[in-house]
């Protein structure tokens, strides 16, 4: 990236943007973590509190904001399911004012802006693996639309400011990320599953556990978001970003286990409204534009994220 920028990382005090801020810095640049705090907390950024180019601000996305950056990433937006309902229309709001109040300030700036899109967006999938040209299949009105619909609504405001008043606009359709900074209390299946077990309480499982999932070490996902930043012009569409090696929560429970030295215990649960029942990405797009492909797999980034909650406890 050359020389230092200004960044701002909204949602910076979460799971991933976490560890992006912590990268940034590491690459010399000045970063602005701004967040409300809904699910991010600002122990997640005590150890890089020290560095004098982190400035940390409390804000809400909802609210207009103006400052000079010469880079924006947004992350904003609450990533597990159980927090995501807990104020459904705050999460859509926070998808489109926040997204709106974002793309402004890039306008304002000139700069370029990073945008964390899902593969919520394709709701219970008609392809497999997704493809960035499937159009998702998602139940408007369940209580999984204010986050599927959200990202979907900001998707389309985005590309509306990019064709009305040319937004450099990077879209990432993330797929399940998992690893160190994950909040052990957020509900998402790897959190929960591992500090269950550390409890020496069952797994909860949902539904009969044969759902998929494919699951993204975040080292690899930080290092994806940012090649995407990196490229010399926004590309034409939203881009997967992901592991596409695809386990079922069956597995999942089993692998933690086996890394645990312990047998499963499991306890099952009636599966969520509308819990899609597989996902993978296609991830040739980002394979050709990126040059990058996931390195870190299943067993590897379970033992680092074991030994970062083991350390917590
Ligand atoms: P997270 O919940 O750990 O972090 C989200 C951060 O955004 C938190 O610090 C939270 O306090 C902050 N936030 C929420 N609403 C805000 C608002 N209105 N104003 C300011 N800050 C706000 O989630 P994460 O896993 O780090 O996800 C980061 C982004 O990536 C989210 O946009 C999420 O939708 C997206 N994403 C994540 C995954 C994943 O598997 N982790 C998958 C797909 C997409
Ligand atoms: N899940 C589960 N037990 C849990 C938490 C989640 O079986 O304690 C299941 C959930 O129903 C889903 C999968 O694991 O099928 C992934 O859930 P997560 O919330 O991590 O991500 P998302 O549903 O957003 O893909």
């Amino acid at each position: 990236m050359g020389h230092s920028k200004n960044i701002l990382v909204a949602g910076g005090a979460g799971f991933i943007g976490t560890n992006l801020i912590k990268s940034l810095l590491d690459q010399d640049h000045h970063v602005i973590c701004l967040d409300n705090f809904l699910t991010g907390h600002r122990s997640n950024l005590m150890h890089l509190e020290d560095n004098s180019r982190l400035s940390i601000l409390e804000h809400d996305v909802i609210q207009p904001m103006d400052m000079q950056v010469d880079m924006i990433y947004n992350l904003a937006c609450a990533g597990s399911p159980p927090a995501y309902q807990a104020d459904p229309i705050h999460t859509l709001k926070t998808s489109v004012y926040g997204v709106e109040n974002l793309a402004q300030l890039a306008l304002k700036n000139h700069c370029p802006m990073f945008h964390a899109s899902t593969s919520e967006i394709y709701g219970e999938p008609l392809n497999h693996p997704q493809q960035e040209s499937d159009w998702g299949n998602v139940n408007t009105l369940g209580i999984r639309a204010c986050y599927d619909e959200g990202k979907r609504a900001a998707e389309a405001l985005l590309f509306d400011y990019k064709r009305s008043h040319g937004l450099d606009i990077r879209i990432a359709r993330i797929f399940n990320t998992y690893g160190p900074n994950m909040q052990a209390d957020d509900g998402r299946v790897i959190s929960n599953f591992i500090n269950q077990v550390l409890r020496s309480e069952p797994m909860s499982m949902y539904g009969q556990g044969e759902q998929t999932r494919s699951f993204c070490y975040v080292d690899d996902m930080v290092e994806a978001i940012q090649a995407l930043m990196a490229l010399a012009s926004a590309p034409a569409s939203p881009v997967n970003l992901g592991n596409p090696s695809e386990y079922s929560m069956l597995e999942i429970a089993d692998t933690i286990a086996s890394l645990l030295n312990c047998r499963p215990q499991l306890v099952f649960k009636p599966l969520p409204e509308d819990d899609p029942t597989r996902r993978c990405p296609d991830i040739s797009l980002a394979q050709t534009l990126l040059d990058w492909s996931p390195s870190t797999d299943l067993i590897h980034g379970l033992s680092r994220t074991i030994a970062y909650f083991k350390n917590q406890l």
